[in-house]
């Protein structure tokens, strides 16, 4: 019961950081400045460097430009001392999430692409565009689906939360193509596990479990979210046992130390345990 009602929190939480976050950069994101080339039209983004170093900004945002007779070139660089790279041709007969690539549909160019912490960015099209706004979603979808999996975590010696279940879990989500998100607890409370132990006492998640979750990222599907240290079930600012700022921060850390992710060194959102709020927690 507890944990199905956590999970719809969780859910809240995922949506709202992400618009936060995503309101934060489309500020930022009108072009600095537009020039034409010889051979085609270059719009300038940039972000503010400081919020580069603190969230990397891995994940392709979408710019859209209108279409013109000639939509031969798409590329890109981060800096004006570089050469300009093709932005590769989104795969449209195959399911693609978070990926980096252009398509052409409606009269409009979509082409999503990542700062990747970089604080500038160049897009070359062809000399008739026009910048035409920054997509809501990626790709320019109707809406996001976040699928959460609550209290992942992984350690033989305890079969409850099981670690196969999880695995198949995430097979399943790799096998139909559907981004999911892991909540991880890194270091489960005993109390929390199969056997009844002590309270508060972290059970830190062992190698074997840390490489299943690593391969499950590697196969493309899976993505990384920071569900607490411990799951302490105290209430901030009061908490049973480890304090919020260790539940965020280590939590975040063994996730650091572990895990190679798919958008850079970086976890950019945290799902709140029980029903407990940390309003204007800064780590
Ligand atoms: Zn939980």
């Amino acid at each position: 019961m507890k944990r199905s009602v956590l999970a719809i929190t969780v859910v809240a939480v995922s949506i709202l950081s992400s618009c936060l976050i995503g309101y934060a950069i489309v500020n930022y994101l009108l072009p600095n400045y537009t020039f034409n080339t010889t051979i085609g039209k270059v719009f300038s983004f940039g972000l503010p460097v400081e919020s580069v170093e603190r969230y990397g900004f891995y994940y392709p945002l979408t710019f859209m430009f209108s279409l013109s007779s000639n939509s031969s070139i798409c590329q890109y660089r981060y800096s004006v001392s570089e050469k300009w790279r093709s932005v590769p041709v989104l795969p449209l007969a195959d399911v693609f999430n978070g990926i980096e690539g252009y398509r052409v549909a409606d009269s409009t160019v979509f082409v999503s692409l990542a700062f990747k912490g970089h604080s500038k960015l160049q897009i070359k099209l062809d000399n008739q565009t026009e910048f035409n706004g920054i997509a809501e979603y990626y790709d320019s979808r109707n809406c996001t689906v976040v699928h959460t999996l609550d209290d992942c975590y992984g350690n033989e010696n305890y079969p409850d939360p099981s670690l196969s279940v999880y695995k198949a879990v995430c097979d399943a989500f790799q096998r139909n193509k559907v981004v999911a998100t892991l909540g991880m607890v890194t270091a489960m409370s005993e109390e929390h596990l199969s056997t009844e132990g002590i309270v508060g006492k972290p059970v830190p998640m062992t190698e074997n479990a840390w490489n299943i979750f690593q391969n499950e990222i590697n196969e493309g599907w899976i993505t990384v979210a920071s569900h607490g240290w411990t799951h302490s079930s105290g209430a901030y600012p009061n908490p049973t046992y480890s304090s919020i700022e260790q539940e965020v921060k280590n939590g975040r850390d063994d996730i650091l130390a572990h895990l190679t992710l798919r958008y850079g060194q970086y976890v950019p959102c945290w799902i709140e345990r029980w029903e407990h709020q940390a309003t204007g927690l800064q780590i």
